[in-house]
């Protein structure tokens, strides 16, 4: 539920009810809006006799949260979440894009890329250091070695780094290098690793899974949420259909669909959904347009020597190109990039 403070609630009676609701057994989340402050109380409200708190003073009403994810929904917060990455801030009018290899391979050809995606605009280096495979025999990335190829590209670059974490013991390692943790696909519902992103405070990028609907998608980043890490960055990276032209089919209506149920940002993987360099483009311009506020997209400087997504990476050549179309695109609604 919502407890909605009336506009002229002073501090004090703010603190006291958020005293009061955590004295009932509730987690409380206060937002502080330009007119009002509102505290969302999560917990169990069967046995709440809610003249307790609407008794209080500076307090107006109670509303209740209808959807089943609470923290994540607009209900509770209308105005959009900002996530700040040490910087880099995602979900306001400047579209972030970040861009990388899908795997770390070596220090030499990953710095190499790194320069050319920070050329070409990108803010944020993406790059596996432990891989999902389908294949237990295909390559599992560098591990340890690849996230300190990582900071090394950082240092280097000034560029914020987004990496995978697969498995909750790796949580804490992950965190120690990246500047976002992302959770991947076939991770979204792996709900001890969504406690344990959420118990970091670094941000988190949550993809959406395989064949999750938007509401399941919710719920997961609610996980995170809920243990108290408010920085969530949603991302839509293609979903299970029948279609076989592409590796997943892209969800642009999940954008706006997003954006009505949510305050969370929203960002896009073309080359996961695409699955072939030849369509990320047209993707790409298609999700800023849609209103994306963010893209990942996958760059090797060398394909087909990849040792992971060749057939999605772009050449950093054609990623730069991109970059500059999709500037034309993001000024024609409103955005930068
Ligand atoms: C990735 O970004 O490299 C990745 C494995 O993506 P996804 O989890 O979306 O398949
Ligand atoms: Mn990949």
């Amino acid at each position: 539920m919502i407890v909605v403070m009336s506009r002229n609630a002073t501090q004090e009676q703010i603190k006291n009810v958020e005293n009061k609701l955590l004295s009932l057994g509730f987690n409380t989340h206060p937002i502080y809006g330009e007119v009002k402050t509102v505290i969302g109380a999560i917990g169990d409200k069967r046995f709440l006799n809610t003249h307790e708190i609407t008794s209080m003073p500076g307090v107006e009403c109670l509303v209740p949260i209808m959807k089943p994810y609470k923290l994540a929904s607009r209900e509770l917060q209308q105005s959009n979440s900002i996530i700040d990455v040490d910087g880099v801030k995602i979900g306001d009018s400047n579209i972030v894009i970040m861009a990388g290899p899908c795997a770390i391979e070596s220090a030499e050809t990953f710095l190499e890329t790194a320069i050319k995606v920070k050329e070409a605009g990108a803010k944020i280096l993406r790059g596996g250091a432990f891989k999902p495979r389908t294949s237990p025999y295909s390559f599992q990335g560098l591990e340890e070695d690849g996230l300190k190829i990582l900071a090394e590209a950082r240092e280097a670059t000034g560029l914020k780094i987004v990496t995978e974490v697969v498995d909750t013991r790796d949580v804490e390692l992950v965190n120690a290098y990246a500047d976002i943790l992302q959770i991947g696909a076939r991770n979204m519902q792996n709900f001890r690793l969504l406690r344990e992103a959420g118990m970091t405070s670094k941000p988190v990028l949550l993809k959406r899974g395989l064949s999750a609907t938007i509401e399941e998608w919710l719920m997961a980043a609610e996980y995170i949420l809920a243990a108290g890490n408010p920085n969530v960055i949603l991302c839509e990276r293609g979903i299970r259909t029948y279609e076989t032209a592409t590796r997943n089919t892209i969800d642009m209506s999940a954008i706006p669909v997003i954006k009505e149920l949510s305050h969370l940002p929203i960002v896009v993987d073309p080359s996961h959904a695409a699955g072939m360099w030849k369509y990320v483009g047209a993707l790409s311009k298609g999700a800023v347009a849609t209103g994306a506020d963010g893209l990942i997209i996958e760059v090797h400087s060398n394909p087909a020597s990849a040792l992971s997504d060749g057939p999605q990476s772009l050449r950093p050549e054609k990623f730069a190109q991109l970059m500059k179309e999709l500037q034309a695109v993001a000024a024609a609604v409103g955005r930068s990039i």
